[in-house]
């Protein structure tokens, strides 16, 4: 199987590459993957992917151990002998039991090495700090969740396409939550992190500057991102954008 899917991801949006004869995982990660503003590809077999990387290397590329045509490893090795893919960022998959393999699979240069069955959130998080590290100007200014975008360069945010405009408190709130899904942070921590250590505020005007970032995000009937815990405090919802 071979797909395409640009979805609501802008056009300079980093691309990543799946290589994984598990359909069903494929299509996991690329659910998610989307979700956060990737463009995603993916290719079932080792000699198939060997063509596109040869032909039009993406930016990161998630690569099975065990794959029918290539394996995975000696795709790996072979990235790393090319002048143009040297340095591509490279995320290994092994199934469990095959942990032994790990040394070999860093020792042909994988950057990073997970073993199946793995959390989603776990490699999501290995895929960002990757980008981070390669290209962080393409990574630290955008960050995407769901169907929201926030522009750190140009304080722009936007939802499903359309601008939404928000006070300069509002924005700093959604920057600092939006980095953490599903971290809750107290009101006095919130304080600190979006008005500064030294003011002397009531906590009460966190409600109110929440209250506002939510009307301004969410029209209609869409999910509100901002999840509240009573007696707790605010967060970025985890699960938004992902069912
Ligand atoms: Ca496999």
């Amino acid at each position: 199987m071979t797909t395409q899917m640009a979805g609501r991801s802008p056009a300079n949006a980093p691309r990543i590459l799946i290589v994984e004869d598990e359909n069903p995982l494929v299509l996991l990660l690329t659910y998610n993957l989307e979700a956060e503003g990737f463009i995603v590809e993916s290719s079932e077999r080792g000699d198939d992917a060997e063509l596109r990387l040869l032909e039009n290397p993406p930016d990161l590329v998630i690569l099975d151990w065990m794959l029918p045509g290539i394996p995975g490893i000696e795709i790996c090795r072979r990235l790393r002998a090319r002048e143009a893919t040297r340095t591509l960022p490279v995320i290994m998959l092994t199934a469990r039991g095959e942990e032994g393999e790990r040394i070999r699979g860093l020792s042909v240069g994988a950057d990073d090495y997970v073993v199946k069955p793995f959390s989603v959130p776990e490699l999501m998080a290995r895929v960002r700090a990757l980008l981070r590290r390669v290209s962080p100007e393409r990574i630290a200014g955008k960050l995407h969740a769901g169907d929201i975008e926030l522009d750190r360069n140009t304080h722009r945010v936007q939802r499903a396409g359309r601008n939404i405009h928000l006070g300069p408190t509002e924005f700093r709130l959604l920057d600092y939550m939006i980095e953490k899904p599903g971290r809750i942070f107290t009101r006095s921590q919130l304080l600190d992190a979006v008005w500064g250590m030294a003011v002397d505020i009531d906590e009460r005007t966190v409600d109110v500057h929440v209250g506002r970032l939510r009307k301004a995000l969410s029209r209609g009937r869409e999910p509100d991102p901002i999840r509240t815990v009573r007696g707790a405090g605010y967060g970025f919802d985890e699960m938004f954008g992902r069912n």
